[in-house]
């Protein structure tokens, strides 16, 4: 298998086949994979921001936004363009090179879009990335996000279409890829990944890489999540997923889409040091940077900068307007100094 011609598939033997490889292995192949199209030492770095929180119409088992769940949390209704682009401004003084706004919707209504539409421009004009996550799309929906410049569309798969209806009733796996493929036609990356830890088979995780990864394109961003068992969703007492498991996910992933961003994304809060440096081994070369990811907690900047430093890993916006002395220096300077204004919290 050329995992990077776009024409061959890949099938579930070989995507089997790869879950099944000794794990140290299968970490120097990904390795290796990953040196080939990426700089080793560079991190992309994304903020997130909940832009509409809580109070979903959809059924997803573990998202405390559903609500069909009693998890606690503050719903807020669309958040005011200039407050968005305060928390663009944090997040982009933080280093932070893409700023991702996620809202809890099953689809954006029309009369959103001038909103939205403010915000990606506000963004773009700080010099950012922008990303949205905002449930499915019209086609006339993604080609406005695109006029407005949006750079990426998050929609993810989640899980193996056979797993997928055990998770989510509300929204049917098709219409997934559907709006996957208005976004791509619209000229959108895709940033689309899934779970891990739902109670899903090692077959439903290749499920899952091999739909990601036999797209016409596969996205330009895979996000890898561990499930955060969030207490009065249907997975609080899902069993916790051993962290090789996940690493494994994450090396798999690189492997099969070898020229794609892997971020680790949710659960990150309760990885140690040493997994979350494996993740990177594996070819993980993203995070999201933050207190918060939507509604759950992250590792905190200060501690994920102090990770960089003990890694060697370089945030990627810093690296290419700075040397790496005066890199160094910067997040020296913030990691004895957390407390500044510089410091960004998403909750905000
Ligand atoms: S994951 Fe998204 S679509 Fe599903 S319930 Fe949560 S906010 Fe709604």
């Amino acid at each position: 298998m050329n995992s990077t011609n776009s024409v061959e598939r890949w099938t579930q033997e070989q995507t089997q086949a790869l879950f099944d490889t000794p794990l140290l292995e299968l970490i120097f192949q990904a390795q290796t994979i990953h040196r080939q199209h990426f700089d080793p030492r560079q991190i992309q770095v994304s903020s997130l921001l909940s832009i509409k929180t809580g109070n979903c119409p959809e059924d997803c088992k573990y998202c405390p936004q559903s609500s069909r769940y009693k998890t606690g949390i503050n719903t807020e209704p669309l958040m005011e363009v200039e407050q968005v682009l305060a928390s663009a401004r944090r997040a982009k003084a933080a280093g932070s090179s893409r700023f991702c706004m996620g809202a809890a919707w099953k689809n954006p209504r029309d009369r959103d879009l001038p909103y939205l539409e403010q915000m990606i421009r506000g963004v773009k004009a700080l010099g950012m990335e922008s990303c949205m996550t905002l449930g499915s799309l019209t086609t006339t929906q993604a080609e406005k996000l695109a006029k407005a410049g949006l750079d990426y569309y998050n929609h993810n798969l989640d899980t193996s279409p056979q797993y997928y209806q055990k998770i989510i009733t509300t929204r049917s796996y098709q219409e997934r890829l559907d709006t996957l493929d208005k976004v791509r036609q619209a000229g959108i990356k895709i940033c689309s990944g899934g779970i891990v830890g739902l109670g899903e088979s090692a077959n439903d995780r290749a499920g899952l890489l091999m739909q990601l990864a036999n797209l016409d394109q596969p996205p330009e961003s895979v996000p890898i999540n561990m499930l955060v068992r969030v207490v009065g969703t249907p997975l609080e007492n899902n069993q916790a997923i051993d962290p090789f498991d996940f690493i494994r996910s994450i090396a798999v992933a690189r492997i099969m889409m070898p020229k794609s961003y892997v971020r680790l994304s949710a659960g990150r809060e309760e990885m140690s040091e040493q997994t979350q440096a494996m993740c990177f081994m594996a070819g993980a070369n993203s995070i999201f940077y933050g207190c918060k990811l939507l509604t759950m907690p992250n590792p905190e900047e200060n501690s994920d900068l102090k990770l960089f430093s003990k890694l060697g890993l370089n945030p990627d916006k810093q690296q290419i307007n700075q040397t790496q002395t005066e890199q160094m220096l910067k997040i020296a300077k913030r990691i004895t100094e957390p407390d500044t204004a510089l410091y960004y919290n998403a909750a905000d």
